[in-house]
Order: structure tokens, then C-alpha cells, then sequence
């Protein structure tokens, strides 16, 4: 499962963090995932708990933030939201969009105890 690997990916970065910080506990992990990035949001929360389980991040609450989605269009050059990927230009209705925003996963903020 792809969302598992995503979870052992940001409690990576939230060790590191905790680290960095000396921090005893995480009480809160800020996520950022774009509407495009092909995450199921509830998938990643249940990994998410089992894989801190026993961690520094154990029992942390996960904030998800998702950014929608915006490509440009090659064809006639406008910047264009998207809903999820496949879509068309509501322009031109090419579908040669290129994603400029929202096929993104980041660890935006870390709240330590
Ligand atoms: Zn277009």
C-alpha cells in the first residue's frame, strides 16, 4: 500500500524534527497534500497511527491542509484549475495540462511537546 510508505516517509521527517528540536513528544503534524497527488487522505490517517505507534510522534493529531489543484494549459496558454488529473481545459478542452500546483506532499509544521 502506497499510503503506508507515505506514512513511514513523514514520520521521518517528524523524528528529525523532534531531534533537531530535542523535543520529547509531537503533539501535532501539519500536512500539505495537493488535490492532485493521488493520496487517500483516510488510508495515510490509519497508517499514520500505526506506523508512531511506540514513536516520538505516538498519539500526535494529523492536520491535512489540500491545496487544489491549477495546471497550464500548452495548447492556449491559460492558467486553469483542475479537480484531478485526466481533466480538460474548460478553454480549449486539450488535455496537455501541465500541473503547476497540487500533485505536492509536504510536511508543512510540526507541533512539539
Ligand atoms: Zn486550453
Amino acid at each position: 500500500m502506497h499510503e503506508m510508505s507515505l506514512a513511514e516517509g513523514v514520520l521521518q521527517l517528524v523524528e528529525d524534527g523532534a531531534r533537531a528540536n530535542a523535543a520529547t513528544g509531537v503533539t501535532a503534524v501539519w500536512l500539505e497534500i495537493g488535490a492532485l497527488a493521488q493520496v487517500e487522505v483516510e488510508a495515510l490517517r490509519f497508517c499514520f497511527d500505526a506506523v508512531t505507534r511506540g514513536t516520538v510522534a505516538d498519539g500526535a493529531r494529523l492536520e491535512i491542509v489540500t491545496p487544489s489543484g491549477l495546471a497550464w494549459c500548452m495548447p492556449c496558454g491559460n492558467q486553469v484549475p483542475v479537480a484531478q488529473r485526466g481533466d480538460a481545459c474548460p478553454h480549449c478542452g486539450s488535455h496537455q495540462l501541465q500541473v503547476i500546483r497540487g500533485d505536492e506532499m509536504r510536511v508543512t509544521e510540526i507541533e512539539i511537546a
